[in-house]
């Protein structure tokens, strides 16, 4: 028997400006021809998904554009892709539609593409509070840009707005991670998830503190701070 239950759906981006030192994903640095290419096959992959006997009619509890970068596409082809998406699946008033984001690469007028288009839920990779965070783990972008994104999320009409965090960064006190989620506390997003650095072997950072140019990361165990070893 074919279910009629609600379901999710999961839209992969892999592309971002540029990748981060401690990033082993697979990603493509977003370039308008690769990313038109991909644009057109997506297209082509929501049509035959949409043919699916076994997905005809089903509800869509969620869509998640995630990534890589989703906004390193111009925002017309996540609109387009959002509309393709909710011709060929019912959604309801709760459907939770959600995009990743950069929080020093989005722009205003970006914001309220989005917002307008029926993106109702931002999520965006603040990471740290601390510039010199940033520094050592290759990031892109100032720490302050986060406030600045989150407000003009809200002016665009945003108001399910998530922070991704890194914890366990090279050189990292117990004090800067405190202090990072203090300062994005006091910036209310909706949900913070919070995620351990792993040092995956051949990226840069795992390269950069095996030469000593960067801190190995500090992990709390009990009471003492001890380096972490033998983990790249
Ligand atoms: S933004 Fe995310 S996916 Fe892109 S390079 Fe950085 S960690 Fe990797």
């Amino acid at each position: 028997m074919i279910s009629s239950e609600a379901i999710g759906l999961y839209i992969h981006v892999p592309f971002c400006r540029r990748r981060c030192h401690f990033c082993a994903f697979y990603l493509e640095i977003a370039q308008p021809d690769r990313m038109a290419r991909f644009q057109s096959a997506l297209l082509q992959e929501i049509t035959l998904h949409g043919r699916q006997e076994f997905l005809n009619g089903r509800c869509l509890h969620s869509i998640y554009f995630g990534g890589g970068t989703p906004t390193s596409l111009p925002t017309e082809y996540l609109t387009t892709l959002l509309n393709v998406i909710r011709a060929t699946w019912p959604t309801s008033s709760t459907t939770e539609i959600t995009v990743e984001a950069h929080p020093s690469s989005i722009a205003f007028e970006d914001l309220t593409d989005l917002a307008k288009s029926g993106f109702n839920r931002i999520s965006f990779g603040a990471e740290s509070m601390k510039d010199q965070d940033f520094a050592a783990i290759g990031r892109f972008g100032r720490v302050r840009d986060t406030a600045t994104a989150i407000h003009e999320s809200r002016r665009a009409g945003f108001t399910n707005i998530n922070l991704d965090l890194m914890y366990g960064l090279p050189a990292q006190s117990l004090q800067d991670w405190v202090d990072t989620l203090e300062s994005l506390v006091a910036l209310e997003p909706t949900h913070i998830s919070c995620y351990a650095l792993t040092l995956e072997a051949d990226t840069r950072l795992a390269q950069d503190i095996a030469r000593k140019v960067v801190s190995p990361p500090m992990m709390r165990y009990r009471s003492r701070w001890r380096p972490l070893q033998n983990t790249y």
